[in-house]
């Protein structure tokens, strides 16, 4: 999961980092505001969920709360990299004399922490890890002792940081370690670390990761999570906490399991429809999951048809046809909704089925992409 350097920097701010102090604005007004609390200079930031936003001109200085105010303005609604600027971060600005670099991230084939560092941060890291990636110091973390004292200072040598900085340096790799282990993030990077003229390190952009399969133990982080598109069925399928995607065809799906769900896209596809979403509800899902998954289905314009395909394991044919049921109740559904229930309870769960004219039964995957579409009118 992605954040924003705000966000960002709220995190790191709680393990210590030292980070430029600033607030959020969606509006000039509130930007202009902000400016004035700061009471000096301040970089005005787009946040959105991707990098270099500096080279696409989406962060700017500006010297005067007027200023401030004409730099939101021009960044609000500017469009990086596919993404519309909804935010801006109003932070003080620093004056940057060096940038240096800071990164870490979960290597999959060594399944460690990778940690580097360079002396030569900035927005052309990326050139300088393919060009010169010998100016990129590197080391593996054993998850068992976590970075050692040893590794700090290859880092820190490694990288030519400034001897001036040893102390500062090791506190922003230990800090920024923990902060990494502690969120669960697979990505923690501070580009530029910067030094000031006056001689401080400080984080001046914050880039964090969170591994969404933690966000049960972090409830905090969990709002944080935003759908990257601004489609707007998709983020309310994020509020209710669904794996949801549009996909604009004119059949509904909703399946337990991703593979299942691609599964039930491809034979619609195959049979003649247009899958119009891929919803999974996930293991063991109760009946209000399944209220929900139907209730946002439902938003799709276009829709002329549904079909839900579940294979019970832990998830229970029964508890999705009362939320099958609950969704439905009092609502005239003028589209087919087909149902394959197999697996564990699924007698209980077509009985309750049974009881509703709503509902078309099939008895497997095949024939319910069939039914769907053939009462859809669609062959
Ligand atoms: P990114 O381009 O998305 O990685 O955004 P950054 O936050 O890293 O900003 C890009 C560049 O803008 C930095 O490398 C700095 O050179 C510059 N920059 C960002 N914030 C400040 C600031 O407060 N003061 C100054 N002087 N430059 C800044
Ligand atoms: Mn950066």
């Amino acid at each position: 999961m992605k954040i924003h350097e705000y966000q960002g920097k709220l995190l790191m701010e709680k393990y210590q980092i030292p980070t430029t102090k600033g607030s959020v604005a969606d509006n000039p007004a509130d930007a202009k505001r902000i400016a004035q609390e700061i009471g000096r200079k301040v970089a005005v930031k787009a946040q959105v969920h991707v990098g270099g936003r500096g080279k696409a001109g989406g962060i700017k200085i500006a010297n005067t709360p007027e200023e401030a105010y004409e730099a939101a303005k021009a960044i609000l609604g500017m469009n990086i990299k596919g993404l519309t600027v909804k935010k801006v971060l109003v932070e003080e600005a620093v004056d940057i004399a060096t940038e240096y670099y800071l990164g870490m991230l979960v290597d999959r084939d060594s399944k460690r922490v990778i940690v580097m560092a360079s002396a030569e941060g900035g927005v052309e890291i990326e050139e300088v890890a393919e060009r010169s990636p010998e100016k990129i110091a590197k080391v593996w973390v054993d998850p068992a002792v976590g970075l050692q004292d040893y590794q700090i200072r290859q880092l820190i040598f490694g990288a030519g940081f400034d001897r001036r900085y040893v102390k500062e340096a090791t506190s922003f790799l230990r800090h920024l370690y923990a902060c990494m282990i502690g969120a669960d993030a697979d990505l923690a990077e501070i580009n530029p670390l910067a030094i000031t003229q006056d001689g401080r390190m400080i984080a001046a952009d914050a880039k964090i990761n969170i591994d969404e399969n933690s966000l049960f133990r972090h409830p905090d982080l969990a709002g944080w999570k935003e759908s990257e598109d601004g489609h707007e069925i998709e983020e309310e399928a994020t509020r209710r906490g669904l794996t949801f995607v549009h996909l604009g065809g004119n059949i509904g799906i909703i399946g337990n399991g991703a593979g299942l769900v691609m599964t039930s896209l491809d034979v619609v596809n195959r049979e003649g429809g247009k899958p119009a979403n891929f919803l999974d509800i996930g293991g063991g899902a109760k009946a209000d999951v399944v209220k929900n998954a139907l209730e946002i289905v439902l938003m799709e314009e276009g829709l002329q048809g549904i079909m839900i395909n579940i294979f019970g394991g832990i998830t229970r044919c029964d508890e999705v046809a009362r939320g099958i049921i609950h969704a439905t109740e009092g609502m005239e559904l003028n589209i087919p909704v087909v149902v394959r229930l197999s697996g564990t309870e699924e007698e209980a769960g077509r009985r309750i089925l049974e009881g509703s004219a709503k509902f078309t039964p099939a008895a497997s995957m095949q024939e319910a992409a069939q039914k769907v579409v053939s009462l859809a009118g669609l062959r």
